[in-house]
């Protein structure tokens, strides 16, 4: 299965005349060709094929992610067993289960946490190898966020018991009060009810709706069978609920049967996963498109693990991550369940968090928006081209006057950007005040 057409056309939105160009070992990142390697596809002297590349980490198509991938059907009564005990464990024992699960995980070189921009690096290699190879001063290219917005944020909440569901109306408070709409996943036959009236009060905020997987019991994912029956009905309460989104229950997913989905996007594949059960990662912060389905990846650490598995309740790290990803322009986003942070504790961390993004979204114009939006801002983006009018580049297509004409241009080996009606040369995000956990 491959993805991507042609690299830089795909992700720049760039003029298809700009020619293909090959990367040799040397240009892609260590760490990837010996990690990607391993499926033996790449021989020792062949030039890399980027387009292949960049799906084979996409698709999470290396030895690590995919042994992952391949324990999500081994134990399956175990896992049964864990999920069908789970509401009993105190949640002392759950969480000395999943920390002994996770030791060592500092010991794992890729993808790298706490963010991985392999894809990004890559597609930066050939932008700037192209640029050199045909004598180009700049590319111009169609921005990646509407009305030239330096990066994008999503907020998006799980709800995963009847507490969360029963918490999801405060939750609305606190996120109105920083200005930020965001969604909420909301499971269809879990452990509890989902009301015509929730669903109404969501939406009738101005908050979104998406499907949160089935049932929400690990099996999703166990045999292809099972899960074409799953979906069947997932596919169901998506229409009958009117959305266009969906999210498998813990980030379990197998992005090669996500065809049967019939969504418009998922939001199932993490950036990297060192800390979730189903390790790997896209190794991208920005959104690709899955055959018709687009994937918007979890850039950033989730609740849980942030509070429980790694003891910390400051904004560190997710500080951190926002400073990582805001540098290359990418995709910020978030997922905090209304269950975790009815605790005081958790709340004062969240609520941190949104004062920190509404304080970032004026500074450094962050485009805040719900997974729907930025849906139907990637695909019109997607559809819509830089053609040459005489001089002149000219945007034609659905983007239309939301999307800006931008220029990549090389600096000592880096592409740096600039953006039209933009008079800053350096559009990245610069260095917040970093509190680096203890
Ligand atoms: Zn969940």
């Amino acid at each position: 299965m491959n993805l991507t057409r042609n690299p830089l056309v795909d992700h720049f939105r760039c003029p298809e005349s700009l020619g293909p160009v090959q990367l040799d070992r040397n240009d892609a990142p260590t760490a990837t060709v010996a990690q990607v390697n391993g499926n033996g596809d790449y021989g020792p002297t062949l030039p890399l094929d980027p387009a292949q590349l960049i799906d084979d980490l996409r698709l999470e198509r290396y030895p690590l992610a995919a042994e992952s991938k391949a324990a999500l059907s081994k134990p399956q009564a175990i896992r049964s067993l864990y999920y069908a005990l789970r509401p009993l464990m105190p949640v002392a024992i759950r969480k000395w289960a999943q920390r002994t699960y996770l030791s060592r995980w500092q010991s794992l070189q890729f993808p790298k946490w706490p963010v991985d921009c392999t894809v990004e690096e890559i597609l930066e290699k050939l932008m700037v190898r192209t640029i050199e190879a045909q004598g180009l001063d700049k590319v111009p290219f169609l921005w990646f966020w509407p009305n030239g917005k330096k990066s994008c944020v999503l907020v998006t909440h799980d709800v995963e018991t009847r507490s969360g569901r029963d918490f999801t109306s405060k939750l609305m408070d606190l996120d109105d009060q920083h200005g930020i709409k965001s969604s909420f996943q909301v499971i269809p036959n879990g452990g509890y009810e989902v009301t015509a009236a929730c669903l109404a009060e969501i939406r009738g905020r101005g908050f979104e709706i998406n499907v949160h997987d089935l049932k929400h019991d690990g099996s999703l994912f166990c045999n292809h069978d099972g899960f074409l029956r799953q979906v069947r009905q997932i596919n169901e309460y998506g229409k009958q609920w009117g959305v266009s989104g969906f999210r498998a229950g813990v980030m379990y997913r197998v992005q090669e049967w996500f065809d049967a989905l019939d969504f418009q996007y998922d939001m199932s594949v993490p950036n990297v996963a060192t800390l979730e059960p189903q390790r790997g990662g896209c190794c991208t912060v920005f959104p690709y498109f899955n055959g018709d389905l687009l994937e918007i990846p979890l850039t950033t650490t989730q609740d849980y693990t942030l509070f429980h598995i790694l003891g910390d309740y400051s904004t560190g790290i997710w500080q951190r991550q926002i400073e990582l990803i805001g540098r290359i322009n990418g995709l910020i986003s978030f997922i905090v369940h209304p269950d975790y942070v009815i605790e005081d504790r958790a709340r004062r961390s969240y609520v941190a968090l949104l004062g920190l993004l509404a304080g970032l979204k004026d500074r450094y114009e962050l485009w805040i928006a719900t997974p729907g939006e930025l849906n139907s801002w990637w695909r019109a983006r997607d559809q819509t081209n830089l053609v040459k009018r005489g001089a002149e580049w000219s945007i034609e297509g659905p983007a239309g006057r939301q999307a800006r004409l931008a220029y990549a241009s090389v600096d000592r080996d880096h592409l740096v950007f600039e953006v039209e009606s933009d008079c800053l040369k350096n559009v990245s995000m610069p260095p917040l005040s970093v509190r680096r956990p203890g």
